[in-house]
């Protein structure tokens, strides 16, 4: 296999795909060499196998606006590969939503989920529907409509989807509410549900708890911690919430957190006090991360930037992808940055990443450092598989455990001669090899 003949020849099949283009050609380049060690994987033509989604769905929702208006939105679910469990992966909902989004997405999915050593496959969905601005009625309308055409393609055993941008507890709800109603059956068909009906202890926080856990392993191998420590925050949403909540109980210091409109830096620290009222703004009120800054005094608001023109020791992007690029990256390095660890998926662009490695800081891209969320779903899947709730601190140990399994795997196969660790090369082996043995053991199907 040569990295850009597949890359060219899936260009061409696949035009105008550009984010689903940078994620493979990530994969491509760093597996190509153990890749090439196995003529057998190449017989069987496994990486345009791997590449290519399993199945696309595409769907028009229809949905009754609170004016009484008829509106259309398109739903997706691509189901990647299940070589190694059901599908499964979050859905989505904001305007900017396409397939080459969640093609990226779902094919990132699949490497990431082979790494929490947990059986799951990879898989996204979502819409191009906005939750922002609507009402708590029309949002409802939305997931029940959505959910009228996905609930024939999921299933406990086929395809577990959970959360994503614009998809949180409220949106889970309403789409297991729909799909109970459909097919008369109560089953663990989503994660990232209520406590009070099967959900996981540990689920919400699990994404940014399982970042920084991940964080601390890799500043363990420079014999430091957080304690001190100041760290770019960006995003105001569930990833973000929790990693902020991780970082003061280690002893960080937080200042700056974002939303789509700009970014707030507060010179004193987000505290927990102030975290909380984060909290109640956006999750509560679903308000802009503008008012905070109204709210307390000595804070700065940037409209329209991203935080990382900003002095800090670690970076935790927690929003969304590409939102850190190449400039971006210089000036976090030129300010001394030690450490990213992603939060939120591929928000570094190629440029970035190639910044953060020449200049050998800890860099670690979300397939690895965000893999908590994922890893608590599949410990949700479980709990409902075998009808019992694991307390907090089980489900806690868990995390932990399977963060520190993650970052010793991105070290095994991610160690370069000079010592440094290239944990993108790391987590793209580790999860590749265990998805291309199940491949080959089942057969060209
Ligand atoms: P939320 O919807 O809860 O929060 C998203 C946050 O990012 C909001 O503050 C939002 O601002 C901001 N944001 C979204 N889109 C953009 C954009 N285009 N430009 C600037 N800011 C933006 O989502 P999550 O916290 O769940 O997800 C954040 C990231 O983490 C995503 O990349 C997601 O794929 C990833 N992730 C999430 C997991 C999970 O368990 N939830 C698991 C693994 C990864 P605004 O309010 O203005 O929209």
């Amino acid at each position: 296999m040569k990295a850009t003949n597949v890359l060219e020849e899936l260009k061409r099949r696949f035009p105008n795909e550009p984010e689903y283009h940078q994620a493979v050609e990530e994969v491509l380049s760093t597996i190509e060499e153990e890749y090439n060690k196995h003529p057998e994987f190449d017989k069987a033509n496994l990486i345009e196998r791997l590449c290519i989604p399993d199945r696309i769905y595409q769907f028009r929702v229809t949905w009754v606006d609170d004016k009484g208006n008829v509106r259309t939105n398109m739903g997706y679910r691509v189901q990647h590969n299940n070589a190694i469990g059901p599908y499964k992966g979050g859905i989505r909902f904001h305007a900017s939503v396409n397939l080459s989004i969640l093609k990226f997405l779902a094919f990132e999915q699949t490497f990431k989920n082979s790494l929490t050593t947990l059986p799951m496959g990879g898989g996204k969905g979502g819409s191009d529907f906005s939750p922002r601005g609507k009402s708590n009625a029309e949002v409802m309308r939305f997931c029940q409509a959505f959910m009228l055409e996905l609930w024939r393609h999921i299933g406990p055993e086929t395809d577990v989807p959970a959360g994503d941008i614009g998809v949180g507890g409220r949106e889970v709800g309403f789409m297991f509410g729909m799909y109970k109603k459909l097919t008369r059956e109560f089953s663990g068909v989503l994660t990232g549900k209520g406590i009070e009906f099967g959900g996981s202890l540990i689920r919400p926080e699990a994404t940014g708890y399982g970042n920084i856990y991940f964080l601390l392993e890799m500043l363990k191998t420079k014999g430091t911690d957080l304690k001190g420590k100041t760290c770019l925050i960006s995003g105001s949403g569930n990833v973000a919430q929790y990693t902020a909540e991780k970082v003061l109980q280690m002893g960080g210091k937080v200042l700056t957190m974002s939303d789509s409109d700009g970014y707030v830096y507060d010179p004193e620290g987000i505290d927990r006090e102030k975290l909380d009222y984060i909290m109640e703004l956006k999750n509560l009120y679903r308000g802009r991360i503008r008012e905070y800054a109204e709210h307390y005094p000595g804070v700065k608001y940037v409209e329209g930037a991203r935080p990382w023109g900003e002095k800090a020791d670690i970076a935790l992007p927690s929003a969304t992808q590409n939102e850190i690029n190449g400039d971006d990256a210089r000036q976090l390095v030129a300010n001394g940055v030690m450490a990213v660890s992603e939060g939120a998926n591929m928000p570094s662009t190629p440029e970035a990443i190639r910044v953060f490695q020449d200049a050998k800081i800890l860099y670690a891209p979300g397939k690895a450092a965000n893999a908590g969320g994922v890893s608590v779903s599949g410990l949700e899947m479980t709990q409902n598989s075998i009808k019992l709730s694991w307390s907090q601190e089980e489900v806690d140990e868990k995390l932990k455990s399977i963060m520190k399994n993650i970052h010793e795997a991105c070290v095994k196969y991610g160690t370069e001669p000079d010592g440094y660790v290239n944990y993108v090369k790391g987590a793209n082996v580790a999860g590749f090899m265990k998805v291309a043995k199940a491949m080959m053991a089942q057969g060209i199907v």
